[in-house]
Order: C-alpha cells, then structure tokens, then sequence
C-alpha cells in the first residue's frame, strides 16, 4: 500500500464529524481533536516546521522553501478536518475493494440493505474497472471530503523530504475544523499563516479546479399580523401567513434549486413557520453574478412593498445580509490569475486533463480570498460525498500527490506576468 493511502485509512478511521446543534463553539464536536492530534503528530514526524494545534483544533505547518527560492511568496493549502455531519460518521471501517465493472456491493448499511455504486448512478466508474477503490463499509460515509486531501498534503512532504531537489516556495498548511458547517477557515490567522496566495483541496474528481462560487446573501421576512376572532375579522384582521404567501407568490417560480443549474441562480425558501399574529420565513439568494444578486434583493424589497400596499399597513418586514462573495472577484484579477493556470498546468504535466466546475455553493477559498489569502479550490478526489456510497480512488489519489509535487515545483518560478502558464 503507498505512504497516500495508509495514512488516508488512518484519518478515515478516526471519526470527526462537525455538530450543527453545538455549531456556536470551535470545534463543534470534542472528536475533531483526534484528527487534529493525528495530522499534527504526522506533520512534526515528516519534519514540519511551526507545526502548532490551537484550541479550536486548527493544525498549522510551515515548510521553508528549496535553496534558491527563499525570496519567492509563501504558497498555501488549507484543507478541512471534519467530516459531514448529513450521513452516518462513527465508526468509520475504510477498506480497499478492487472495482471489476457494474454494480459493487460496499457492505450492508444500517437498514439491513446492501449498498451499491455503479456506473449508473456514478458515470465515472465505468472507467474505473480494475481500479482499487477506498470505500467505507456501508454503515457510515468514509470521510474522503476532505481527509484525502489532508492525507495528500502530509505525502506531498515526505515526497519533498525524500528528494530535496525538488525546487519549491516556502510552503504553508492549515487544517482546519468545522468546514462543514460554515465556519471553516473563519478563526485562521493569516498573519502567522504567512501565505500569499494557494488552494484549498476540497473538490470532487481528479482534475477538477473551481475559481468560481456562488454571491451568497440570506433575507429574513417577517410579518406582523393582527390575531382577531374570526368571527368579527371582517376589516380588521390581518394574516400574517396569508401575507408571507402573497410574498412568496411574487418570486420568480423558476428560479429555485430544484429548477436550476449550472451559471442559473436562485431564492431558496429555507424555512417558514408561523400563525395569524405572526410569522417569518428565511429565504437565501444565490447567483455566481452579484449583479444579478443585488437585482434579487431589490425584488424581494419591491415585493415587501406590494404586500404592504395591498394589505395596507407595514405587514412584511425584510432584512437582507450578504453572506460570502464569488471567489473569481478575487482570484481572477490579473495579480492571481496564475492560480488558475499554474493548477491547469500541474494537472498536465501529470497527464490528467483538468476541467473547471463553477460550484454552485461557496468554499473556505470565499472567504481566504477576500480576506487577503486568493485561494482555488482542486480537488480532493472524493466522489459521493457526505453519504455512504462515497468512495476514492486510489489511482487518483496517488496522482493527486503527484500534481501537488508539480504545482508546488511551478511555484517555484517567480509570476512573470498576469497570463503565467506555469
Ligand atoms: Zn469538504
């Protein structure tokens, strides 16, 4: 077995996903420090410097640069401890299946069925056949999202302590906690983190780079009615559900997740709860175009207006928060446009074709980049995420370690203009 997939089934079997119900402290569950204890350990063992866990289970490391490119900028990766707190976690039993072609029986899941991946519900594995696959038992999701990537960062160093030849800037990592949950990279230091720029390793199938994100902003609708005896209502009572349904009525009917795609934003009804005196609804917008965003917002306003008007007093009451920006804003100006082609290339180099995927959510890179580290997302390798049928190649893994070595050797050049191809 290679040095990548022991230690993957080592992280994998240590169970660390993140609590939404305890999401107001950092790390939201105790067993996100079990990762971080493993990741440390490793990083000191491979001869990580500055290696350090703080108490909310961020794991940090240097590595200094190659002879001859101490003056070039830090590169950073970040990756994610935890794991999905949508599926089953704990205990996580990894194990390694030779993929022969159709249906793969993984185990037998928690409802006494078998668990199955195929090509019909997974294309990609029609190309997979005699390929070794890491899955999990069928019990519980495997935690490929994000520990292939943590495993992948940890070979990417001992490749580079194996063969100190290979050119490289001053490296940067951080594993973070609670990504799954939305904090992520929130509490990260960036002054002590030092890097100027990097990637996240967060993404689905070799080869895949993501510089685009959602614009992300949530509204809050209430509405204030006036609870009367139905009986003697007449011109005097006003439904507060009566007027969150007027509202809603006046969004776009297409423009919703299950209705959309690719480049295609939309409202998204979370949550709505209430009764005639009062009642609200969270709704979040989402567009790759802010622009487009902003023009949302003042839909939902005009719509609070006509409620309002109709009903003839200030039922509706809207309150909009921007919640993270599209990551190309950043990464695509001129100064870090050589994120992108530099992945691109590094993909290349090792035979992979890379392929660009606009994530229709917002990665830590969202927020990394806006507060001044630009960072893409690669990919970790991982498919079926956050359930049970989810699996990692071993072949692609292996090579993702590989395009890690060649990236961070493509780095090891100074940015020589705003189209640098690496
Ligand atoms: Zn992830």
């Amino acid at each position: 077995m290679s040095h990548v997939v022991s230690l993957f089934i080592k992280y994998c079997s240590i169970p660390s996903q993140s609590d939404p119900r305890n999401a107001g402290e950092v790390p939201s569950s105790a067993s996100q420090f079990d990762i971080a204890r493993a990741m440390r350990d490793d990083l000191l063992a491979v001869g990580a410097r500055d290696v350090t866990l703080d108490e909310h289970a961020y794991v940090t490391a240097h590595w200094p640069a190659s002879p001859g490119c101490e003056d070039l900028p830090t590169l950073g990766f970040c990756c994610h401890l935890d794991t999905a707190p949508q599926s089953y976690g704990d205990p996580v039993r990894p194990q390694l299946l030779r993929y022969e072609g159709g249906e793969l029986v993984i185990g037998i899941g928690r409802d006494g069925r078998e668990v199955t991946i195929g090509p019909d519900t997974n294309p990609r594995l029609a190309h997979m056949v005699g390929w070794t696959l890491v899955t999990a038992d069928g019990t519980s999701l495997l935690g490929g999202d994000d520990k292939a990537a943590d495993a992948a960062c940890i070979a990417l160093l001992q490749r580079l302590r194996d063969d100190p030849t290979l050119p490289h800037p001053r490296l940067a990592f951080a594993f973070v906690p609670d990504e799954e949950i939305g904090h992520g990279a929130a509490l990260l230091d960036l002054d002590s983190f030092g890097a100027r720029w990097g990637y996240t390793i967060d993404g689905g199938p070799l080869g895949e780079i993501c510089y685009e994100t959602f614009n992300a902003a949530e509204a809050l609708v209430r509405a204030h009615g006036l609870s009367v005896h139905p009986g003697t209502a007449k011109g005097v009572l006003v439904n507060a559900c009566e007027a969150l349904m007027r509202f809603n009525q006046m969004l776009p009917p297409a423009e919703r997740p299950e209705l959309t795609e690719g480049y295609e934003g939309f409202y998204f009804l979370d949550r709505i709860e209430g009764s005639c005196e009062y009642a609200e609804a969270d709704y979040i917008i989402r567009d790759h175009d802010q622009a487009k965003v902003e023009r949302r917002k003042e839909l939902m306003r005009a719509a609070a207006r006509l409620v309002n008007r109709q009903m003839g007093s200030e039922v509706i009451e809207l309150e909009i928060r921007d919640q993270y920006h599209n990551l190309a804003d950043v990464v695509c100006l001129p100064e870090n446009r050589h994120l992108i082609d530099r992945a691109r290339a590094a993909f290349e180099a090792c035979g992979v074709d890379p392929f660009f995927v606009p994530m229709r959510g917002g990665t830590d890179g969202s927020q990394l980049s806006f507060r001044g580290f630009p960072c893409i997302n690669l990919s970790a390798c991982y498919h079926n995420a956050h359930g049970v049928r989810e699996f990692v190649p071993v072949p692609e893994l292996e090579r993702l370690v590989d395009v890690l070595v060649a990236l961070v050797g493509i780095h090891a050049r100074p940015v020589v203009s705003d189209r640098d191809a690496g």
